[in-house]
């Protein structure tokens, strides 16, 4: 961090950033011992991961399935849909057990985070590549109480890494690029935060059940407000 500018908002990324999606692999053998298929963990872990990373790249991004309900279920199915030759069914079953936001549980250190960063002032915005609203998600999850502003694509019609969205996150926040920080976890759409002229702060890989390492966004405002004299 080589800016003397004072962080005065943070955004945050939703999806393997503030919350975890369900154990998909888990998922995966208990549908297919429903299905009396045999499916150890290790390859429901290596089919999940080689899934999950294939939704992660810009082909898929590029389907709209973070602008509308419809294209989310239809784009992710048939991305799962690629394993229904080992395990018929999975497509459907996938999406219901795992992408269904209101499942999706915020790590550990979510909330101790979020917290700190609102005892100190500082704004806190959600900015999201969904086709749903996240606020129930984070009022079940008691963490609304903290966030000031939700930019997500499917209202905004802008996906990340867009700079419309970042650009609509700091006007709801009333801060400017230059005074934010976006987190998240995925270096190409959170990371177009940049062109926006955010800073901002990649996550580093991560274990399940295990907290995200977002204490350091908390160093990382500090750090900034520290050399504003
Ligand atoms: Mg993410």
């Amino acid at each position: 961090m080589t800016s003397v500018v004072p962080i005065r908002a943070v955004l945050f990324d939703w999806g393997d950033t503030l919350f975890e999606s369900p154990h998909a692999p888990r998922v995966m053998v208990s549908y297919a011992r429903e299905r009396g298929i045999r499916l150890d963990d290790d390859e429901a872990e290596r089919m999940w991961d080689e899934l999950w990373h294939a939704g992660k790249t810009p082909e898929e991004h590029a389907k709209g399935r973070d602008l509308s309900r419809d294209a989310h279920r239809r784009v992710w199915t048939e991305l799962f849909a690629r394993k229904e030759a080992f395990i018929p069914g999975i497509g459907r079953v996938l999406y219901e057990r795992v992408m269904e936001p209101s499942i999706w549980k915020p790590y550990p250190d979510a909330e101790p985070t979020l917290r700190a960063l609102h005892d100190r002032g500082v704004k806190i915005g959600v900015v999201s590549n969904h086709a749903y609203d996240l606020r129930p998600v984070f009022r079940d999850a008691g963490l609304d109480r903290y966030i000031d502003a939700y930019a997500l694509s499917y209202e905004i019609g802008v996906t990340k890494p867009g700079r419309g969205i970042f650009i609509e996150a700091c006007r709801l926040l009333g801060v400017g690029p230059a005074d934010t920080l976006m987190v998240g976890d995925d270096a190409t759409s959170d990371g177009g935060a940049t062109e926006a002229g955010l800073r901002f702060h990649l996550l580093g890989p991560y274990g399940r059940g295990g907290e995200r390492g977002l204490v350091r966004v908390v160093e990382i405002v500090d750090a900034s407000r520290a050399v504003d004299a």
